[in-house]
């Protein structure tokens, strides 16, 4: 049996990490005598890292990565890979949502040689009807700016060594993790989960960091945007040369009074599509900016591997 790396992005999971190692574990040692487990810790403001480095203690195959900060799940989920050494790497969450009981199923798939195994929802759980609809306008919007179809894409992944070292040779800073590796391309399956309730606390992702995430993966996979305002501009002159021309016409009958409300109203749309544009064009040069700083994604304070 080939070797197995299992990366878990942690932020603020100190009630949940036990259960959910073991659970994994008890997976794999069904499976493979060789595996590793990467429990990145994204800065976490609870206890995690405390717990990380006991369970660290107790299992041999567990390794933690600390982060001096909180830098998101896709950096950690980058962290992780890195030092992923398996001959395969299996990227999911920690709070159980991603069910381990799918790992041996995901493993066969790529025996028989694929080299990337997606694990898709089925249904997406319990979620507010706002949250579904953000959801699913998003993967809507993200079809049509890079097609591809993400809609049931989870993080919940199995990559190829191959794949692996692909994703990191991607330079880029503000990474969107299921974008990329759909981007990477490699022979692909999917096997269906239902996404089972999180047993402990509530989604650790923020409205706003989900907007945020939403953002960078349209403007990482798209300058559509951009040409957007090109657009909206023809479509502006277009009106503009027809009130111009009625304007004008207006003026030579000698019925020129009034017209302000198209004054007002001229001034209100265009305002609102310069701001619009301008903003566009803002979120990409803020992108090339962060490029450019060149930072590194993130910042590993401590690492832990038990006796
Ligand atoms: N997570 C992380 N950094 C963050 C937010 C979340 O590493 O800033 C981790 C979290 O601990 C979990 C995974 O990402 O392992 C998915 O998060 P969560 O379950 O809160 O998201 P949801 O299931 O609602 O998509
Ligand atoms: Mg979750």
């Amino acid at each position: 049996m080939k070797m197995l790396s299992v990366v878990i992005p942690v932020y603020n999971e100190e009630k949940q990490m036990g259960k959910t190692i073991s659970t994994i574990c008890s997976v794999l040692d069904g499976i493979t005598d060789q595996y590793q487990m990467i429990v990145v810790d994204d800065g976490s403001a609870d206890g995690t890292w405390q717990v990380i480095k006991a369970l660290a203690d107790q299992t041999p195959q567990l390794e933690g990565i600390r982060f001096s900060r909180n830098f998101g799940k896709e950096a950690a989920i980058m962290a992780g890979l890195s030092r992923a050494e398996g001959d395969a790497c299996i990227i999911m969450d920690a709070d159980l949502q991603h069910p381990p009981a799918l790992i041996p199923e995901m493993v066969r798939h790529w025996e028989e040689g694929t080299e990337v195994v997606e694990a898709v929802k089925e249904d997406r759980g319990r979620e507010s009807p706002f949250t579904r609809l953000g959801a699913s306008l998003f993967y809507k919007i993200m079809y049509r700016l890079s097609g591809f179809k993400l809609e049931r894409a989870s993080d919940f992944k199995l990559l190829d060594k191959k794949v692996v070292q692909s994703l990191l040779h991607m330079p880029e800073r503000e990474t969107f993790f299921r974008g990329l590796s759909a981007w990477v391309g490699y022979s692909r399956t999917q096997v269906c989960f239902k996404v089972p309730e999180r047993e402990t606390g509530e989604s650790r992702w923020s409205r706003l960091k989900l907007v945020r995430l939403a953002i960078s993966a349209f403007t990482s996979f798209s300058s559509l945007p951009l040409q957007f305002v090109t657009f909206i501009g023809i479509l502006f002159l277009i009106g503009s040369i027809v009130l111009g021309i009625q304007t004008l016409v207006m003026k030579l009958r000698g019925l020129a009074i009034g017209g302000f409300t198209t004054v007002i109203l001229l001034l209100l749309i265009m305002g609102s599509c310069l701001m619009i544009s301008l903003g566009m064009i803002g979120i990409y040069i803020a992108r090339i900016y962060n490029e450019v700083k060149a930072r590194p994604r993130y910042i590993v304070s401590e690492e832990y591997k038990g006796r």
